[in-house]
């Protein structure tokens, strides 16, 4: 190997949930793991509406301290300014994002096997071998690094995934902090033809205090402005200010020789949402376990990654991301009378209950599955897609 690296057997690029979590799960590994942050502190900027689905306490031990509140009821408004009120088991979340990245960082920052660069950017990669053994070459903003294998967690423009033209569609989200007079409990989706690649929200963080903030694909701080205006808030009012980016689609590559993307670079996040903590989560466990059986097996190769990471992402959270971006697809050329109908159907045809019981934020296919066995909904969306034969073709396209 190359004289002025340092080596690591593990390299994560990226130390927000997805870098610091998997960096928890093999930290009992005895491998040796380098963490690149290029800002130098985590969490920072804060950039999240903080719903997650009760699943998160699943998933993970939290903190109770990190949860700010729990929202009982969700509220969708329709462009027209028609609303229906949906609740069910399901009670989200409503968490302290700044303190959620950095719970595993805290767990890990002192073992011995684990060491963070803050402050320090990922530049770029190449492969090299050493007697016939291909490794990872990684050049940082501050020195070089040699590693076996190379894991992009570093969000939706990931650089890891640029160098390997995955490339992700995203959305410019705008979100501000203010103090109002809303429901404490309730969480709302407020949908707009403007800004029809997700919605509007309101997320109350607790203490009166919201998270009131939009997504679309251009025009963000317009909409956003518009989007106040209907909701007679004074932007000058706020107590803060947030941007972000979201991936938009479906869940990308994320297996090569040597290299795994997660999280947010590798687009594992929901398109009916912008959701992506319950996803990588899971998908992290998967990594984790493929990491150790490729150290395990001495075998860093494409097939056995994809075998063991890419896999079982797909039958899992993939799968059901495809739903997410199916239902988006549709959503997004709902016009203010389809939203209409759409909630005279629910609260007509007692589907209300169906979603009682088989909501859920993340996994959604029982609930379709039980939806279309209902008349009325077939025949909907049946009217629905006849009126929109374009989302056929891409429905198929993504199916097969
Ligand atoms: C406005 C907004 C609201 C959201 N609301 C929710 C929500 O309510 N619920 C939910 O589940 N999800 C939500 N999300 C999505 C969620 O925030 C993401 O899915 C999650 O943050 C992805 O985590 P990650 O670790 O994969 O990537 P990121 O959180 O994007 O972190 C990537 C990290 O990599 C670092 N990095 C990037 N490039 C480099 C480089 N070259 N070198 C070194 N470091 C680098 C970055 O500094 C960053 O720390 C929201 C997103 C936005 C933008």
């Amino acid at each position: 190997m190359s004289l002025g690296s340092e080596y690591f057997d593990v390299c994560i690029v990226g130390a927000s949930i997805a870098g610091n979590y998997l960096a928890f799960l093999l930290s009992n590994s005895n491998l040796k793991i380098a963490v690149l942050e290029d800002h130098s502190e985590i969490g920072l900027p804060f950039q999240c509406a903080g719903i997650i689905s009760q699943k998160l306490t699943q998933l993970i031990e939290v903190p109770k301290d990190i949860i700010l509140n729990q929202v009982k009821t969700a509220k969708i408004v329709s462009s027209a300014g028609k609303s229906i009120k949906l609740s069910g088991d399901e009670h989200p979340y409503i968490i302290d994002r700044i303190a959620l990245d950095r719970l595993y960082y805290h767990k890990v920052k002192n073992n011995r096997n684990i060491t963070y660069y803050l402050g320090e950017k990922y530049k770029s990669f190449e492969y090299r071998s050493d007697n016939d053994k291909k490794y990872v070459f990684v050049e940082t903003s501050k020195r070089n690094i040699q590693t076996k294998m190379l894991i992009g967690c570093d969000g939706p423009l990931s650089s890891v995934g640029k160098q390997l033209n995955v490339k992700n569609k995203v959305i410019y989200a705008s979100q501000i902090r203010i103090k109002a007079d809303f429901d404490e409990s309730e969480a709302a989706m407020y949908f707009d033809q403007r800004w029809k690649q997700l919605f509007g929200w309101i997320v109350p963080e607790g203490n009166h205090i919201f998270r009131i903030g939009i997504a679309a694909a251009k025009n963000v701080n317009y909409c956003f402005k518009r989007y106040l205006e209907k909701l007679d808030i004074d932007f000058g009012n706020k107590i803060d200010q947030q941007g972000g980016i979201i991936p938009y689609g479906i869940m990308n590559k994320i297996s090569f020789d040597n290299i795994m993307l997660l999280g947010d670079s590798a687009g594992q996040v929901k398109a009916t949402t912008g959701g992506g903590i319950v996803m990588l989560l899971t998908a992290a466990k998967y990594a984790s376990k493929c990491v150790r059986l490729c150290f395990a097996n001495r075998n860093f190769s494409k097939k056995f990654i994809r075998r063991h990471y890419e896999k079982p992402c797909s039958q899992t959270i993939g799968r059901e991301l495809k739903l997410h971006f199916i239902i988006r697809l549709i959503l997004e050329n709902f016009s203010a009378k389809d939203f209409d109908s759409f909630f005279k159907i629910i609260k007509e045809n007692k589907i209300e209950h169906l979603i009682y019981f088989y909501g859920d934020m993340d996994f959604p296919r029982a609930l379709v599955v039980k939806l279309l066995r209902n008349q009325t909904v077939i025949r909907f969306i049946f009217n629905f897609l006849v009126k929109n034969p374009v989302i056929i073709f891409k429905i198929l396209k993504l199916l097969f």
